[in-house]
């Protein structure tokens, strides 16, 4: 069984105050709930992980990193190695968005690299793949993410270790979504190439990432495959985030 993950990138938004109150109530709106049938996530930028970990301790929301660097320490300027954020009060890690990939130029293999270190850190990775539009109108989409899943899934990896997030490049912060039977047969195919890399295939999490939204998310959430969500822009509300958790 594959307990549901509501997950929200905040991305590079969020100073103190902001973040905390919108922090504060997520965690006010689980807490309310009680509940223990889906996980939800927030990952606040860097600079806010350890203040939000303490805002949230006790209501059962779990924070995470947007990103880590593969080596535990070291002589590198401005990264933050999984351990740090570990420490901090994270207890995931996304790795390989395609922000970072378009805008850091991060390969299959550097993603690999991080889900790796985020497992060695004891961080739950939550490996993002997607086809680009150029690359869904040549028809690529399934071979585009299967050579994804073959680069950057990190050795030995098992369910209870990894995360897949489903995220179309085209759908993000667009408002434009595949359609469900899109997300569905995506996310099948997805679970059929991690069958042939790891033991145990069927309890891997595959969340749908791409302007998911309250009004959406609970169509999308039921899409076959699909456990969960990986939402940008709608998780900086409280009631709308809130609201895609409660769609599951
Ligand atoms: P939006 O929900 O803003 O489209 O962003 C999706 C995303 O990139 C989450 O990682």
């Amino acid at each position: 069984t594959r307990r549901p993950l509501i997950a929200g990138n905040w991305k590079m938004n969020g100073l103190k105050a902001d973040a905390l109150a919108l922090a504060s109530g997520i965690a006010d709106g689980v807490r309310q709930t009680g509940w223990t049938d889906r996980e939800v996530l927030i990952c606040p930028p860097a600079t806010l992980v350890m203040a939000v970990a303490e805002a949230v301790k006790g209501s059962g929301v779990l924070v995470g990193g947007q990103n880590c660097h593969a080596k535990p320490s070291g002589a590198h300027t401005g990264d933050i190695a999984a351990e740090m954020l570990r420490d901090c009060g994270a207890a995931c890690v996304i790795v390989g968005h395609s922000e970072r990939r378009t805008d850091c130029g991060e390969t299959d293999a550097d993603v690999r690299a991080k889900a790796e270190a985020a497992c060695r850190a004891g961080l739950l990775p939550i490996v993002c793949i997607g086809e680009t539009l150029a690359e869904q109108e040549a028809g690529m989409t399934f071979s585009v993410l299967a050579n994804q899943l073959k680069g950057s899934v990190p050795a030995g990896a098992t369910a209870a270790k990894l995360v897949v997030a489903y995220e179309p490049v085209w759908a993000i912060g667009t408002g434009k979504t595949p359609t469900i039977a899109e997300v569905a047969a995506a996310h099948a195919h997805i679970r059929k190439v991690l069958d042939g890399l790891m033991p145990d295939a069927a309890g891997v999490r595959l969340l749908y990432g791409g302007s998911v939204k309250a009004s959406n998310a609970a169509e999308l959430l039921a899409a076959g495959d699909v456990d969960g969500a990986l939402v940008g822009g709608a998780s900086l509300k409280v009631d709308e985030f809130l609201a895609i958790a409660k769609a599951v």
